[in-house]
């Protein structure tokens, strides 16, 4: 085993001890504790030490305990449209097994492949990390239908008035204008 030892007093920790590696018993685990880092992504993150509300059934099977519930997290990001702060409150399921130390399971298993249990101690982290990182969207939006900003002039559509438009003198000659502005710039963001 190469994970250094885990902290009985640390707040993801939860000592199984009651279960008494009984296949079928259950304890519950209620716990609101501080993000220990920030999980995700900077578009989208659940920032160190915003609450975390745990609630988890822990029931003993045969290989290990099977941690069971939901956890509750805030979230912030940055709309990938408008760029408008968002803030979003991740409910997750979790579900997963800690294999018992010397079981089957944990024999047959790669280490990085599957959680387990050092002695009674089981860490939350490692599941609640992957269901709330899992349920991240890969492109946050403030509202589904987020119609971003003006192509033109940047700004949000949500705060332009509905017929907000960019003079273009003919519809002839508004392609070749594009070529002249993107000229004038150097730069029209792509190469
Ligand atoms: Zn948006
Ligand atoms: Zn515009």
């Amino acid at each position: 085993m190469t994970s250094s030892a885990l902290n009985p007093a640390s707040p993801m920790v939860v000592d199984t001890m009651e279960l008494g590696r009984s296949a079928g018993a259950t304890m519950q685990v209620a716990r609101e504790v501080g993000a220990p880092e920030a999980l995700g992504l900077d578009v989208f993150k659940v920032p160190e030490s915003s609450p975390l509300s745990i609630d988890l059934t822990l029931t003993a099977v045969s290989e290990g305990v099977l941690a069971n519930g939901e956890v509750e997290a805030s979230a912030e990001g940055e709309c990938a449209r408008c760029l408008a702060p968002i803030e979003d409150t991740l409910r997750v399921q979790v579900q997963e097994l800690y294999a018992y130390e010397g079981s089957a399971t944990e024999e047959t298993t790669d280490a990085d492949e599957i959680l387990r249990l050092q002695g009674d101690l089981l860490d939350l982290e490692p599941a609640v990390r992957d269901a709330l990182v899992l349920a991240m969207p890969v492109t946050p939006l403030c509202r589904p239908d987020c119609p971003g900003l003006c192509a033109e002039c940047g700004v949000p559509w949500d705060e332009l008035p509905d017929d907000h438009r960019h003079e273009t003198v003919d519809p002839r000659w508004a392609a070749l204008d594009k070529l002249r502005i993107v000229d004038a710039d150097g730069d029209d963001g792509r190469k």
